[in-house]
């Protein structure tokens, strides 16, 4: 086992930050033309990050399995994104940001990284106003924040519920810019398949060309991953279809290591699944807990429609519960307080899987006017999905798959263990420790791709001045061309009677059951057991429609649902491992009396980061310890 070095700069925190950006190597002006770097991902962290490159200088060639830039997942983020500017005069600070984050996060992230984000957080909100993001403002002009969970100040900034859709047209044509300029080069239907490796440094990726399933390589001096989460190992999460975990995951069997698998979060406002066929969940923005109050009946056999059961025959558990946050508890607490409800058999809706999440009072103190104007299109697509007008009935939620806090282990200049290969946006293992607070994604995305990697990619590089990246016509780009034409065929050459979607579905079932919000050791013992299984009968019974030459979205799937078996059992060993409660991870096992739970700092006060050993071989645990100089280890309570 390795103690990983995340090369953390000495010095008080505040100035860790200006001190590195000043001791890190620089490429001049007129040298960065004389190298390449490849993008992966055009989300808001890839297309941030690449739009930035190309206006440093730079030659960029992105990637997007998409279809144009701006379809990246990033755009249905809804509810905002945070930074501490103190706008509304609170008492916030970027000490108070990186403090909730931390504490946010379970004491489970790297203070110097989380410090660093709350610091750049304020130059985002300017950088996109440059850019004409529309944030919702004030009558006086100010630009407006909202609430969200896990603090007790507003630093959320917001486009109505549309926040990451405008801030990746915000990103898109910085990066359409560059494109024009001829400094980026955009890839579109290119699916990153592999990564390559040369004497151990990242020296390009082999894709695959979705429309025609040409397979090519490409290479340069450095590869950065802004290619996103992986909650859709779950089968049902809040994620867009298509995100899934491949390039990730062929980065870790290349040798980087993947850190944290098993944080993951699950979202306490969720439209409920209407029976066990569905195959995507809607997410209903966490803005929506600033006015709507939660709530279950009390009698656990009341069949009562919501209108007519009175205010002494309601339990408003999360302000019951957690007084001083209410109903802006933190993710992971308020989707767990849901699941007890439900447990105890207090759910609501037709298949009693689902709590309350009600508006009467805030219409009737702020009018139905002012409402509409803060969630209008929520409460629209509410309408939509479900016929039922939530101005007048109460939402119905339930938790659900929603983000994943691991992935790809990065040093403090979001370099993997690969020299030269970076992840960047939810592709990392991330600032966010066990959890999440709401609003932190974007900007997280946007700092390590507008404001981080920009600045630390140019010491790596120094080192490769006037040398050109590694041809594609080298041996190593054809053996992994090689790889990825044998793994496609064996995948169409399977010719099984099962489609990809029922297995992927019944390994979301496993993994919902076994690792999703809570966790036991028997049960995590009995999902590796099952995961292995399955993943043997997929690549024995799968049937794999259609053919390589044409767009084949079964061939598509067949290739992530492959990566997620391997990712899933990954996620099973991390929890298992881990036997301690800490924020999205909850082992049974480790909890207090009140269902709260119990970490164990003295043995897990660390980030796992796994090494792949091959498919023999099961993967070798490395740490990276976790040091509170700033914010004291203490038990986490919103009471
Ligand atoms: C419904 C919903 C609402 C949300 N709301 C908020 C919010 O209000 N505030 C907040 O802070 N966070 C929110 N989040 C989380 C946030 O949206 C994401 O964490 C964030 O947008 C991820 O950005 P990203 O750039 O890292 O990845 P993505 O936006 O997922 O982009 C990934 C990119 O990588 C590309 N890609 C992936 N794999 C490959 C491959 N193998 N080859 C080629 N290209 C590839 C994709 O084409 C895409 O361009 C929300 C999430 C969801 C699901």
């Amino acid at each position: 086992m390795i103690h990983l070095n995340a090369k953390i700069p000495a010095g008080p925190i505040q100035d860790r930050w200006d001190a590195h950006k000043f001791r890190e190597r620089l490429v001049n002006p007129s040298n960065k033309r004389k190298y390449k770097i490849i993008v992966v991902g055009t989300g808001l962290a890839g297309a941030s990050a690449a739009a930035s490159f190309g206006e440093m200088g730079y030659e960029v060639e992105a990637f997007t399995y998409n279809d144009s830039a701006r379809r990246a997942h990033s755009i249905a983020a809804q509810g905002g994104i945070n930074a501490a500017k103190n706008y509304p005069n609170d008492g916030d600070s970027i000490f108070r940001l990186f403090y909730d984050t931390v504490k946010g996060g379970d004491f489970r992230s790297r203070e110097s990284n989380v410090f660093r984000l709350a610091q750049v957080a304020n130059e985002i909100i300017d950088q996109c106003v440059a850019q004409g993001v529309p944030f919702a403002r004030e009558y006086g002009g100010l630009l407006d924040n909202r609430s969200f969970g896990g603090a007790q100040v507003s630093r959320t900034f917001y486009a109505r519920g549309q926040t990451g859709q405008q801030l990746l047209l915000g990103a898109y044509q910085a990066l359409a810019r560059q494109v024009h300029l001829g400094n980026v080069k955009l890839h579109t239907r290119s699916e990153m398949l592999e990564v390559v490796i040369k004497d151990g440094h990242a020296v390009g990726i082999v894709v695959r060309n979705l429309v025609t399933g040409e397979v090519t390589s490409h290479s340069a001096h450095a590869v950065v991953l802004g290619t996103g989460g992986y909650s859709n190992v779950f089968y049902l999460s809040t994620n867009a279809m298509n995100c899934n975990v491949t390039a990730a995951w062929r980065a870790y069997r290349k040798g980087a290591l993947f850190a944290n698998p098993c944080y993951t979060q699950i979202h306490p406002t969720c439209i409920p699944a209407s029976d066990e066929f569905q195959s995507k969940l809607t997410l209903m923005s966490e803005s929506l807990r600033n006015d709507g109050r939660i709530w279950v009946p009390i009698d656990p056999n009341e069949t009562r429609p919501a209108g007519q059961i009175p205010e002494d025959e309601r339990d408003y558990y999360l302000e019951r519960i957690y007084p001083s946050f209410g109903n802006l508890a933190p993710r992971d607490v308020s989707s767990r307080a849901a699941m007890r409800m439900i447990d105890e058999g207090r759910g609501v809706g037709p298949l009693k899987n689902g709590v309350y999440l009600d508006f009467e009072d805030s219409i009737a103190r702020l009018g139905k006017d002012v409402i509409e104007a803060r969630y209008g299109n929520l409460f629209e697509m509410y309408e939509r999905i479900t016929d039922e007008n939530p101005y007048e009935v109460p939402m119905r939620i339930y938790p659900a798959a929603h983000y994943t806090m691991g992935g790809l282990w990065v040093d403090y200049n979001l370099m993997t263990t690969v020299p030269g290969l970076y992840a960047i946006g939810e592709a990392n293992f991330s600032d966010h420790g066990a959890n999440r607070l709401g609003a932190s994604a974007l900007m997280q995305g946007l700092a390590d791709g507008y404001f981080v990697i920009p600045y630390t990619i140019g010491d790596y590089l120094a080192d490769y001045l006037n040398t050109q990246p590694v041809p594609v016509t080298d041996p190593v780009f054809k053996e992994v061309e090689q790889e990825v034409h044998e793994r496609t065929q064996a995948l169409l050459s399977v010719n099984g009677s099962r489609t990809v979607d029922d297995f992927h579905r019944q390994l979301g079932k496993i993994m919902l059951e076994e690792c999703g919000m809570s966790r036991s050791r028997a049960g995590l013992e009995q999902a590796i057991v099952d995961i292995a299984a399955l993943r043997d009968e997929f690549h024995k019974d799968v049937r794999v429609l259609g053919d390589n030459e044409t767009v084949n979205q079964s061939l598509e799937k067949a290739g992530r649902v492959a990566d997620f078996f391997e990712l899933a059992e990954l996620m099973c060993r991390d929890a298992l491992d881990r036997e301690e409660s800490c924020g999205g991870h909850f082992r049974v096992e480790y909890q207090t009396e009140e269902g709260e739970a119990v970490r164990d700092d003295d043995n897990f006060a660390n980030v796992s980061a796994w090494e792949w050993k091959g498919k023999q071989e099961p993967p070798e645990k490395h740490v990276e310890d976790l040091e509170f100089e700033y914010v004291k280890l203490a038990t986490r309570s919103y009471k």
